[in-house]
């Protein structure tokens, strides 16, 4: 690669750091989550991108995953501009917890600000078969990017500590 660095892979670099402050445990991946709203869009009048908000499995208390803290950790002021946000996550959102907590997948729905997901790596069947979180977004008209260029390091922030 040469030259300078695309947008998507600079806020997936930042993710992948977010996903290096997880606590590894072989029970569950680590994953980091930047909530981007880009220039241009509503509730953006600045002339640049605003990082809304962070996040990484479990740094919220309970078995809270990345996107999740991310979302979590929006003011509801922010949550009710209805903004097109971007999220940026090294793996893509679950559609399914073993825990039955609500799939980060349905939180991206519910929390009415995302517009689009793009993800670093897809989730490896681990500890869920058949992610289906993709089909769902689509289907609820998020778009749904695949940044290429960084599933290997995403892939190895995930598994750190199995
Ligand atoms: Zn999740």
């Amino acid at each position: 690669m040469t030259g300078k660095m695309s947008q998507d892979l600079e806020y997936m670099n930042l993710a992948l750091e977010e996903a290096k402050k997880c606590i590894p445990t072989p029970t569950a991946f680590c994953v980091g989550a930047v909530i981007v709203l880009p220039k241009g869009t509503p509730g953006n009048s600045l002339d640049e991108d605003i990082i809304l908000s962070t996040g990484y499995s479990r740094e919220l208390p309970g078995n809270t995953h990345a996107e999740q803290c991310a979302l979590e950790k929006i003011s509801d002021s922010t949550k009710s501009a209805k903004s097109s946000a971007v999220i940026y996550t090294t793996m893509e959102p679950c559609s399914e917890r073993l825990s039955g907590n609500l799939p980060c997948t349905d939180r991206i729905l519910a929390s009415g600000i995302v517009k689009t997901v793009k993800v670093g790596v897809m989730e490896p069947d681990t500890f869920v078969k058949n992610n289906v979180g993709k089909q769902k977004l689509l289907q609820n008209g998020i778009e749904y990017v695949h940044i290429t260029g960084l599933e290997k390091e995403c892939l190895d922030a995930a598994t750190a500590g199995h």
